[in-house]
């Protein structure tokens, strides 16, 4: 059979990068995916005209001038621009906490007022924050934290938040602007149509195989190229020799409505301790849809067992000193590299996935090349 550069276990957004950057070079790729599409999480299913995000929300942003510059050179990003709205108890807030926010809770003008509210608040725990309730209050104060910061991450968490270490949160962001722009980065969009444009440009060229678990044929797989590229799970890979690692998941229920309208936004948190889900996503949003229907997915937070997606790796002492050990593993490796969220078991947005393909394209690939 045919014989090729790279073997890409994975057709994610990692290995994607890879298989472009390959094909400039001349190189080539089989792609190996177990799921039926490529995309990895960033895939977006069709459903009557709307680009349904079908493994969470994904939204594009970056301050990295060269990661943005790379991807809108592939295709055109629309103007989306995340700005979540919460929903307590039916009373909607705008986030992250901002003017908007203040003025709706305290029915105040300026931002002298509302930094007086928030200080008078924050007093109410003296000394080092016990628990990651004393940590928000203190940063926030009473009413946001009862309102907008306490339900929201014990359904996160699945504990009371007076049972959850103050670690947790780090930095509450407070903004004394009007302003509902949820991220920094001075790049922000969504591919228009969604992301399956970019996966098509990404991976142009390479021949693929879907519905594949590389793990059962790995010697077959591996032997049809001379360098293996990883991107699932590196405790899998190595056959859980060590134990398990473990990951966060989310569960989601999709429905399509006949309705056209159904939240007026994009991202709706659910803040109130009631409320089973998390969030509600109304996918049409994303892209500014027009169409007759909506899809709109609830997002409920569960414990990850095996069989799951693992959505986000658990990157405690334990977790991450048993990722430690299958990593120099991982180096002994004489033609697999491992990379991406789940061969690096690293929470990575697309722009770090990006950033960190690219390095280690530079870095470990083709330099090799060079030198051989
Ligand atoms: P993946 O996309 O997971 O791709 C890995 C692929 O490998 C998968 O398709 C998998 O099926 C395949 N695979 C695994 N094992 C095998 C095997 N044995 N054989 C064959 N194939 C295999 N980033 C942002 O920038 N903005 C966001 O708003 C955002 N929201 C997110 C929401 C959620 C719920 C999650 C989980 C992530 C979010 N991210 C977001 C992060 C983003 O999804 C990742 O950065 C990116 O998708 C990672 O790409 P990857 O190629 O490393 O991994």
């Amino acid at each position: 059979g045919k014989h090729y550069d790279y073997l890409l276990v994975g057709g994610g957004l990692f290995n994607g990068i890879i298989a472009h950057e390959a094909g400039k070079q001349g190189k080539s790729c089989l792609v190996v995916e177990k799921r039926s599409v490529l995309g990895g999480n960033i895939h977006c299913r069709e459903v009557e005209g709307i680009m349904v995000h079908e493994y969470g929300a994904h939204i594009f942003h970056t301050s990295n001038r060269e990661v943005w510059d790379y991807v809108s050179g592939l295709v055109e990003f629309n103007h989306y621009i995340n700005s979540p709205v919460a929903n307590y108890h039916g009373e909607i807030y705008n986030l992250p906490f901002n003017m908007n926010t203040f003025s709706k809770m305290w029915g105040i003008r300026t931002p002298q007022e509302a930094r007086e509210i928030i200080e008078s608040q924050r007093k109410v725990v003296s000394g080092e924050p016990k628990n990651l309730e004393e940590q928000a209050i203190s940063q926030v104060g009473t009413d946001v934290y009862e309102k907008l910061v306490k339900g929201y991450t014990m359904k996160q968490w699945g504990r009371e938040c007076k049972d959850l270490p103050a670690s947790i949160i780090k930095r509450l962001p407070v903004r004394y602007i009007y302003d509902n722009n949820y991220f920094n980065d001075p790049y922000q969009g969504i591919p228009k149509g969604g992301y399956n444009g970019l996966i098509e440009k990404l991976y142009d060229g390479c021949d693929v195989i879907l519905d594949t678990d590389y793990l059962e044929e790995k010697e077959e797989l591996s032997g049809m190229a001379d360098q293996v590229i990883y991107t699932g799970t590196i405790d899998s890979y190595f056959d859980y020799c060590y134990g398990k690692l473990e990951y966060r998941t989310l569960r989601f229920e999709h429905e399509l409505l006949n309705e056209s309208n159904h939240q007026g936004v994009a991202v709706m948190n659910y803040t109130d301790g009631e409320t089973p889900y998390t969030r509600k996503i109304e996918h049409k949003h994303f892209d500014f849809g027009t169409q007759e229907k909506t899809v709109v997915s609830k997002e409920y937070p569960a414990e990850w067992t095996d069989g799951m997606e693992p959505y986000y790796p658990v990157n405690d002492e334990k977790n991450s000193a048993l990722y430690a050990r299958y990593q120099e593993l991982g180096e002994k490796e004489e033609k697999v590299f491992f990379g991406g969220r789940l061969g690096e078991y690293k929470y990575y947005d697309m722009d770090k996935v990006i950033e960190s393909a690219l390095k280690f394209w530079r870095e470990k690939l083709q330099d090799k090349e060079k030198q051989d």
